[in-house]
């Protein structure tokens, strides 16, 4: 079984307190804003992140992804 990893980062809506997950290049190194799906409300992830996990992907011989953990 392979592996392959997503830094994550959570990040909550200042307005209406909904919760997104987004890539951790995007959100924090981008520096890229969200809209919120809910609210409308533009805000920086980076700003308003509350926790940041690594995501590990176990893939079988086909590529396929069979399991999913926070590591
Ligand atoms: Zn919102």
């Amino acid at each position: 079984m392979e592996k392959a990893y997503l830094d994550v980062c959570i990040a909550q809506c200042p307005e209406c307190k909904t919760y997104y997950a987004e890539a951790s290049w995007y959100a924090i190194e981008l520096e890229c804003d969200l809209q919120c799906n809910k609210c409308g409300k533009s805000f920086s992830p980076k700003k308003f992140s509350t926790d940041r996990v690594m995501v590990e992907f176990e893939v079988s011989e086909e590529g396929k992804v069979k399991k999913v953990r926070v590591v």
